[in-house]
């Protein structure tokens, strides 16, 4: 028994160790369990691009002990036409900033750098990295994972946090029936002077979305930018990578085609082709359940997938508290109650950025002419946002359960 627990001390596995598992993995640590998180890279490596994190991940972060003072920079995000016309200001909401004690909403970073700041208050030997997650064996009492070296390892509680492709959702939930969403993105990051900090845009023409927002690196302020172009599944790139983006941005309204020329493509730029998956109406069975991508892959237009899927690792230890895992019924309820917290709230934010995917990437012309004047000379895009996005996330952090900062 853990004298900081008031029920005795389970094991658990995740497999994956992705964002969402290493949030989990924290998080059932600082609960008092056994964990153990079962990676099949020989290392945790964090793609190397850049991402936005919001308030109530940064808040929650924290929560488990995690560093996040000069993690990222903060900035106000614009959303505008490819020749710099302002359409939408998101604004900040001064309630979430005063819950979570920090200033904005988004904050841009490596992925890198906030995956070391978790690795720094893992504790030794939790991670066990070279294991290949292969099928679970379950009984009513115990759920056993075996691995593709013909390791196994019995627990109370498996978690499945091994990314979109997720073998433990397979075995679970059947098929994952990946679905191409008719995008892609290129996600790069540079140092670039004289840029407005604390501002971001995110800046579509007809069909291409290109972005950029003020990221820290090492301490010091970079930029990340990414671009969005429609793409069909099976469709081969084999171009020269500078030469693509920057015929894209030609004409396009000052810093983006700055962003470009600043860029070393070689080691700074990545290319991903955006797949989701049918929603699930729950995560959880018997004794398995999951975070992240297994569950939720989202399209980068939430801007939330890493975000969602660290809420999930610390909503999945908070909504077990105080239960027994080794018994049926309390895991049960514990579990039901993580399902009612997250399930559908993840699935309405990968909707809505799946249908902003199409919105401004798919839509035929002339009705992309006829969405661009209306966002062009209307508040409807700003309204949108708020009432789409905005408002339930916001929601999210003033109600979370956390030491007021
Ligand atoms: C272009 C783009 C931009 C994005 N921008 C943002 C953003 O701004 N903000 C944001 O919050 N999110 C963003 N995301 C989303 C984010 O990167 C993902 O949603 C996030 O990485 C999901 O985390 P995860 O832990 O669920 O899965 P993953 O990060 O995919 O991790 C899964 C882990 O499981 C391991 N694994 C897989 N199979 C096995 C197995 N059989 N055995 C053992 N281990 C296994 C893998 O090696 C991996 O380490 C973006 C995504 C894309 C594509």
């Amino acid at each position: 028994m853990n004298p900081a627990s008031p029920v005795p001390r389970r094991r658990v596995a995740i497999i994956g160790a992705g964002p969402g598992g290493l949030a989990a993995a924290l998080a059932f640590h600082r609960a008092g369990h056994e964990v153990r998180l079962f990676e099949r890279q020989e290392g945790v490596r964090p793609l190397g691009g850049a991402v936005l994190l919001s308030l109530p991940v940064l808040s929650v972060l924290r929560d488990m002990g995690v560093d996040i003072r000069e993690l990222g920079a903060y900035g106000v995000t614009e959303f505008r036409n490819h020749r710099g016309r302002l359409r939408a200001r998101l604004p900040f909401n001064p309630r979430a900033e005063a819950r979570a004690g920090l200033p904005g909403w988004h904050y841009g970073m490596l992925r890198s750098a906030a995956v070391e700041r978790m690795l720094a208050v893992m504790p030794p030997g939790l991670i066990r990295a070279g294991k290949s997650f292969a099928r679970y064996a379950e009984t009513a009492d115990a759920v056993t994972a075996h691995f593709d070296d013909g390791s196994h390892w019995e627990v109370d509680l498996l978690v499945g946090a091994d990314g979109i492709r997720s073998t433990v959702a397979q075995q679970t939930f059947g098929e994952l029936g990946l679905f191409h969403c008719g995008i892609q993105v290129w996600l790069a990051w540079c140092h670039c002077d004289d840029l407005p900090r604390e501002v971001g845009w995110i800046s579509h023409s007809r069909t291409v979305q290109a972005s950029f927002f003020p990221i820290l690196h090492e301490g010091r302020p970079a930029v990340e930018w990414w671009l969005v172009e429609p793409w069909n599944e099976g469709q081969r790139f084999d171009g020269d990578v500078r030469a693509h983006l920057t015929q894209h941005l030609r004409g396009w309204a000052d810093p983006l085609p700055r962003l470009a020329a600043a860029t070393d493509f070689e080691r700074h730029c990545f290319r991903w082709e955006i797949y989701n998956r049918p929603a699930l109406a729950s995560w959880s069975r018997g004794r398995v359940s999951f975070v992240g991508d297994a569950v939720h892959p989202v399209s980068p237009y939430a801007a939330y997938g890493m975000g969602m899927a660290i809420e999930d690792g610390w909503w999945l230890a908070k909504s077990l508290e105080g239960a027994d895992l080794a018994r049926r019924d309390e895991l049960a309820q514990g579990l039901a109650a993580y399902d009612r917290q997250r399930v559908a709230y993840t699935n309405k934010n990968a909707k809505i950025a799946r249908h902003m995917g199409h919105l401004f990437h798919r839509t035929p012309w002339p009705l992309s002419a006829l969405r661009d004047a209306v966002f062009d000379h209307t508040p409807l895009l700003e309204a949108m946002l708020v009432e789409n996005y905005l408002k339930d996330a916001e929601m999210q952090m003033e109600t979370l359960p956390i030491a007021a900062h």
